[in-house]
């Protein structure tokens, strides 16, 4: 019996466990200091009361022989698909119902859905960089290069014709760095993978985050239905992250090396997955009806004004910074030139605040830190004024 060696090659990651272990270290040296949680990835906010009730409905109608519902259709029902297709008819993207897929999240969409694409492929992926892209990929034992997001591009690194990648890892508003693509900078992607006849993989994770006049889908780019799968996700649009959906969209056209990626992928999703649970399925219809947008958005609303407090608190004290304003990550630049775990100990010893340290997402982090909008109001205004009072 042998194992899959590739393990061996995943650096091991000690981002969150050493922010835990330092933040442990500090509440137990100083019991009466209150400490503010800014480095939070998972939404705090509960579930809306629409999305509640649909979820309650279905699980009911499990209760009854008439309305009972066994093994779910492998690609989500079509009820779900079709609400999702007319969502993204509101901004303007033509996605039809029969190119959707309904799963239990990106994070497993994103992991997986190398399973359709030989190891041989190069991956790209832009750094700082999503763990999981890095992480599955080297499972798979493919070789990975890096584009580099830095302050010269804003955080959102672009294609060099000068290197030949296959597959192609973009999120966007991305998380960690918070920028979000422009219509022209996706376009040079989308063009970039064409030419290179490569597939964008597109994490659309925080489209709902998107204020301003940008794509909240690839399919927004002439010529992604050639080249791009979509993923996308309720956990921060809708607070999904402990009810778990998401979605991911193929177009029908998009063919590789002979093989129509639907139908690739379809046969995968056949074989090695069940759907997802009836209740959830109704929730998250319940997502895309009209009560349920005006519900949800109140929640994106409260997290983004979040991030418009923590951004206008670095626009008046003068640091660099990118996203906050489409995206519920702020990156910034740690002030005085320090390096990211050099800022966490400071922050945390000074202001008694926590966030995360940038270089625990890849080279290109070192000297930034991320902070989150997912705190609750009162903490994050008061963690902004220790920050203020800090570094004024
Ligand atoms: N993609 C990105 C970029 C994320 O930041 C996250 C969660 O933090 C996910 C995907 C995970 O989404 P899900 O909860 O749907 O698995």
């Amino acid at each position: 019996m042998k194992i899959n060696k590739n393990f061996d090659n995943l650096v091991p990651n000690y981002l969150f466990a050493e922010v835990a272990k330092r933040t442990s270290d500090y509440t137990a040296a100083n019991p009466d200091k209150k400490i503010i949680r800014l480095g939070i990835g998972d939404v705090t906010l509960p579930l809306a009361p629409v999305v509640i009730d649909a979820m309650k409905r279905g699980a009911e109608d499990l209760a009854h022989k008439e309305s009972f519902k066994g093994y779910p259709d492998y690609e989500g029902y079509e009820f779900l698909r079709q609400a999702i297709s007319d969502y993204y008819k509101s901004f303007g993207v033509s996605v039809s119902s029969d190119e959707i897929f309904v799963s239990d999240g990106a994070k497993s969409d994103c992991g997986n859905i190398g399973d359709i694409f030989s190891q041989d492929n190069t991956v790209l992926v832009t750094d700082p960089v999503y763990p999981v892209y890095v992480d599955s990929n080297i499972m798979a034992g493919r070789k990975i290069i890096y584009a580099a997001s830095n302050r010269e591009n804003g955080f959102a690194a672009m294609p060099d014709n000068s290197v030949k990648a296959d597959i192609i890892y973009l999120c966007s508003p991305n998380n960690p760095t918070g920028s979000a693509y422009t219509a022209d900078r996706l376009k040079a992607w989308v063009d970039y993978a064409l030419k290179n006849d490569a597939v964008i993989l597109y994490d659309s994770a925080y489209e709902a985050f998107i204020t301003e006049a940008l794509p909240r889908s690839i399919y927004a780019i002439e010529g992604a239905r050639q080249c791009a799968i979509e993923m996308c996700s309720l956990s921060k649009t809708a607070g999904f992250t402990g009810t778990r959906c998401g979605y991911t969209v193929i177009p029908r056209e998009l063919e590789r090396d002979g093989h129509n990626i639907y139908k690739t992928w379809y046969r995968r999703q056949a074989t090695k997955f069940n759907g997802v649970s009836w209740p959830v399925q109704c929730a998250a219809a319940a997502v895309f009806s009209e009560e349920g947008q005006r519900q949800i958005r109140e929640n994106i609303a409260y997290y983004q004004e979040n991030a418009r407090i923590i951004s206008s608190a670095l626009d008046e004290l003068g640091i660099y910074y990118t996203g906050g304003k489409n995206s519920p990550y702020i990156w910034l630049e740690c002030p005085n030139g320090m390096e990211s775990w050099e800022f966490f100990d400071y922050l945390l010893e000074n202001a008694g605040v926590v966030g995360t340290p940038g270089e625990g997402f890849g080279e290109n982090g070192k000297g930034y830190f991320r902070l989150t909008a997912f705190g609750d109001r009162e903490s994050t205004v008061e963690a902004v004024e220790r920050i203020k009072n800090l570094l004024k």
